[in-house]
């Protein structure tokens, strides 16, 4: 399974914001649309970096000020991103290696979408019972 397969089910939408943008503002887009993670764009739209839930939790806990912090300070940056025709099963080992949930996928340094691990994990449970079905339907019928 590719992940332009993942992206086409799941739609284009995607949210980004611009390092220039403040944390207070970041937190509000997070919780506003209930996800983990914003990637952040440059003005060219292409990803420059990604603030996860889990970055700003590690600058709370060593008591960096949210008050005039941007996303820009506290982001993960380079960003990991994969492309519309890598395989499910490498992302996810890429994932888990890494201990990240979140890639964007870029085609020619265009955004195309984001997928997260419990995306991957779904397409390769799908991917599993229908190779399943398709096997006991086989011996079915022999
Ligand atoms: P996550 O598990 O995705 O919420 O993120 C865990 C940590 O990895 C955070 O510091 C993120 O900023 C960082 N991170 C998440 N996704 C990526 C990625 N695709 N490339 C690089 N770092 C990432």
């Amino acid at each position: 399974v590719k992940l332009e397969s993942i992206l086409a089910a799941k739609g284009p939408q995607v949210i980004t914001t611009g390092a220039g943008t403040s944390i207070s503002d970041a937190i509000a887009l997070l919780a506003h649309h209930n996800i983990g993670a914003v990637i952040v764009v440059d003005p060219a739209g292409a990803p420059s970096g990604i603030l996860s839930e889990r970055d700003i939790i590690r600058h709370l806990a060593a008591s960096d000020a949210p008050a005039g912090a941007t996303v820009g300070d506290w982001m993960t940056s380079p960003v990991t991103v994969a492309t519309p025709a890598d395989d499910v099963d490498a992302v996810l080992q890429t994932m888990t290696a890494r201990r990240f949930r979140h890639v964007p996928v870029v085609e020619r340094g265009r955004l195309l979408g984001m997928v997260t691990i419990g995306d991957l994990v779904k397409a390769e449970r799908d991917d599993f019972q229908g190779a399943i079905e398709s096997l006991e339907s086989q011996l079915l019928d022999a």
